[in-house]
This record gives structure tokens, sequence and C-alpha cells, in this order.
């Protein structure tokens, strides 16, 4: 506890994971029920490494994020179980005003939609200069000087004569930067980017993820990129946990997931990406829907949607088998995914 105390950032020597989500569990309590959000995630992410976080919408991904950052809105949300330990330290036991200062410094987050993250009624330049103001007391004019370097350093262009420009006077992808302008301001250790690039066009998303993997690199941050496309993580994650009604059902290093998937959720997944040698074939497509959270389905939580179901998948649960190193599957038959014999 001491070392995220002692300064600012939190930092010092730490040979641990930097951050660890260990078998949380969110829970919300609406009029229908108890809907279990997020049941027994665990990962881990070490500095200058970078996990995806995959899944439908309602798989529990950004739920388990916001927890991370402290404003998941409780009520309705409650942390019913686990851990999120960063630098070692489980900030779910800290008091708010602890978890505020590591908010930003620590981790920061960047969200899916800039143009309502962002202030329409004041400069964008005005905005993110606010966070070197409030956080380190930064005089006005400092603030601005250091809010212009930051648009240069995620290449918005003639940064220096758009500083006063508002939001609507961008574009998307350009509003995008602005968000990650202010999310690594304060020089956070760990970035967590929530679905950055969902709202642009294909060309402008690449742009983005170039500009993340070139900053993570800089400044060596953790990153936890989350996404229900597989099609823009191949190239900048190391890892990837894949979600699936608020667990993790396949976990594994990048290019063992993307050659070999071990699970049928996440073989599905691959199959439903666009591929321009396949021109003319029709795109696969996960049968049915995401389960609803308050009418959980027995057993595994898939086996409604799976092909490769069998009659126990309806009444057993499946653990997350390890495969090897950091590979596990949540899936009983595994082994006929990865072998392809179904
Ligand atoms: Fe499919 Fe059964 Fe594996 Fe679930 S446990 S993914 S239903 S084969």
């Amino acid at each position: 506890m001491v070392e995220v105390l002692s300064g600012p950032t939190g930092r010092g020597s730490y040979s641990g994971a930097l951050l660890e989500v260990e078998n949380l569990q969110v829970e919300f309590h609406t009029r229908q029920g108890v809907a279990k959000a997020v049941n027994g995630v665990t990962y881990s992410v070490n500095p200058g490494e970078t996990l995806a976080v995959l899944g439908e919408s309602g798989s529990g991904k950004s739920v388990t994020a916001q927890t991370i950052m402290g404003i998941l809105d409780m009520p309705p949300g409650r942390v019913a179980g686990g851990a999120i330990r960063f630098r070692g330290v489980d900030i779910l036991k800290l008091p708010e005003e602890q978890r505020r200062r590591i908010r930003g410094e620590g981790i920061s987050m960047v969200f899916q939609d800039a143009l309502s993250a962002l202030n329409p009624v004041f400069p964008v330049g005005w905005q993110i200069a606010e966070m070197f103001r409030i956080h380190r007391g930064s005089s006005r004019s400092d603030a601005k000087k250091k809010a212009v370097e930051l648009m240069d350093r995620v290449r918005i262009p003639g940064a220096r004569d758009r500083v006063n420009d508002f939001p609507h006077q961008f574009s998307g992808g350009m509003r995008q930067r602005i968000m990650i302008a202010m999310a690594i301001a304060l020089d956070p250790e760990i970035l967590i980017a929530d679905e950055p690039t969902t709202a642009l066009d294909v060309t402008v998303q690449a742009q983005i993820m170039g500009l993340l993997a070139d900053l993570q690199r800089d400044s060596n941050m953790g990153l936890i990129l989350i996404t229900h496309d597989l099609g823009v993580v191949a190239d900048v994650a190391d890892k990837i946990a894949v979600m699936y009604g608020g667990r993790i059902v396949e976990t594994a290093p990048v290019h063992d997931l993307y050659r070999n998937p071990a699970h049928p959720y996440t073989k599905g997944l691959l199959e439903s990406i666009p591929r321009v040698d396949l021109k003319g074939q029709e795109l696969y497509a996960i049968k049915g829907m995401p389960p609803n959270l308050l009418e959980m389905p027995s057993g595994c939580a898939f086996h409604p949607r799976c092909p490769y179901r069998r009659e126990d998948c309806a009444t057993a649960v499946p653990p997350l088998y390890p495969i090897s190193g950091t590979r596990g599957s949540a899936c009983h038959y595994w082994r006929e995914v990865v072998d392809g014999s179904r």
C-alpha cells in the first residue's frame, strides 16, 4: 500500500504484475432479479504488455473495465467478490479519495464515444489543460502549453492553431485522439481503451491503433484493449481474453488464438471475420443471441449456440481448463475444437 500512496503516481519498484484482476464478480440488482455481469474474471497486465479483452455486448468486458476504474454506478452495480490489485494493492479496499489519485495517474481510460465524452461548450485545449490544473496544480499558461504538446504527441495537425477549437470542429478520428491525449496526460501506467475505434472508418481505425501502440512503446504502459472485433487486435495485442456471459471462456497468446482457437465461441468469432479471399461466399455468423444475464443458460452458457455441444454441456459448468503455458479454455471438449476433429 505504501507504494501506491507514496507519490502522486504511486510509482516505485514493483516486480509483480502491474494490474491483476482476480476472480472478480460484479452484479446488478434490478427489479427483475440479479444479473451477474462479471462472474469470476481473472487476468493480468504487465508494463508494456497489451491485453485484448474480446466479447459481444453484455459479455462483461466493459463492466470489468469500469470496475477497475472505479466508475461503475453503485447501485445498481455491486462488487460481489474478488480483487483488483494495482502494484500489488487491492484497490477495491481503498477509500475513494485514494482511488481518485490512482485514476488518471495510475490507470486511465479512453472511452468509446468521444463526442459525448468531451464537453461541447469548452475548447479541446482547455479540456486537456484541465487535467494538469486539477491534478498537478499547473498555472493556466503552463497547462495550455502542455495541452498543445499533448495534441502534438497524438498527432493532431496544427495543434497550436487548433487548441481553442471546440469538439464539433474536429472529425471523429481527431476527437478520439483528443480523448487519448486526455487519458495519457498524467502519464498513466495502465491505459484501458474501451472500443476506441468502433465509430471510426477502417483507415482511421488503423491510425488510432497505430497511435496507441506507439504511445505504449514510448512510455512502456500496460494497455487493455476492449473490443468486439477480433480483426482490429491481431497486430497490436500480446494476449487475448475472450469473454462470454460474464466469464472468460478462452485466454491465449494472440498468435496461438488466431492460429488454433480452443473454444467454439472463439472459433465462431474468427470465422465471422470477413475475408477478401472468400469473396462471394456467405459470411458466417454465430447462431442465436448472447445470453440474458437474468436468465443464464444452465451448464455452459454457450451451449444453446454451440455446434460442439453434448448432453452434459447443459448441466456441467466448464472451468477454465489449462491447455499449455498461459492458454486456457472453458470448454469440456476443447481438444476436439483444437484438433478440428468435429
Ligand atoms: Fe460447447 Fe459444450 Fe464446450 Fe460449452 S462446453 S463450448 S457447449 S462443447
